[in-house]
């Protein structure tokens, strides 16, 4: 395949020539349904199958997708949650990444890998109004202690536009538990620590679901450990 024609994984449906929503497969042909222009089916081996711009492509889809987003997508499409939702209001419109629930009960979950403003933050906020933060968190500095009620941590590094979150916040963490003689509970070892790494059997995921977070360095406060498994939101609140 020429280089002209790769694109970026941006986005698990687009538009067939009947208007559906489809996946991708191969020598599908689609849609973007925010542009219009014609994405490619990208049908790999490694990632969920995708649509990809063309490369130069200025779609505000474009680019934005990672191995991440499209892993939890996909799982929680594989539970009939809906994904990509075109949602309108006040003559503008944005695309959810996950839509759990419906009528009142409809609740957004937002996938974040990147760095976002503050201004973005709050503005998806008030606009989907009913929502939740899944940011990934995986290779993040974020130690956790075992308090057995809850758990603490201390976030170096920390993202600090996730304090300003007034929507419930879920950090995408990765962690291996050692036990701590001297204070005779766990300490949970994140990516960062060489001791992740020796003891890469134990490694275990989680979600630690935000309650309190105190942004000024050194930053840390408390929350509790989910299953990382998209089950959670759909019997959520
Ligand atoms: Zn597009």
């Amino acid at each position: 395949m020429s280089s002209t024609l790769e694109g970026e994984e941006d986005m698990m449906f687009a538009l067939d020539e009947n208007r559906e929503a489809v996946q991708a497969r191969p020598k599908r042909r689609a849609l973007c349904p925010a542009c219009k222009t014609e994405v490619l089916a990208k049908c790999g081996e490694i990632m969920v199958w995708h649509w990809a711009h063309l490369k130069g492509s200025e779609c505000f889809f474009s680019g934005v997708e990672t191995q991440w987003h499209l892993d939890w997508k996909a799982a929680f499409h594989a539970l009939g949650a809906a994904v990509e939702v075109r949602l309108e209001k006040g003559g503008r419109v944005k695309y959810a990444d996950v839509v759990v629930g419906t009528g009142f009960r409809r609740t957004v979950i937002e996938l974040q890998t990147s760095a976002i403003s503050v201004e973005e933050l709050r503005d998806r906020e008030q606009f989907y109004d009913r929502m939740a933060w899944i940011f990934d968190c995986r290779d993040a500095d974020i130690s956790l202690r075992d308090r057995e009620r809850y758990h603490s941590f201390r976030w170096k590094h920390a993202r600090k536009t996730v304090g300003y979150a007034e929507k419930p916040v879920f950090l995408d963490v990765q962690y291996v538990p050692v036990w701590d003689p001297y204070t005779a509970g766990f300490r949970l070892v994140n990516s960062q620590d060489p001791e992740f790494h020796i003891r890469a059997p134990y490694q275990k995921k989680a979600l630690l679901q935000l309650r309190k977070i105190d942004i000024e360095a050194p930053c840390g406060g408390w929350g509790l450990l989910r299953p990382r498994d998209p089950k959670f939101f759909l019997g959520w609140r």
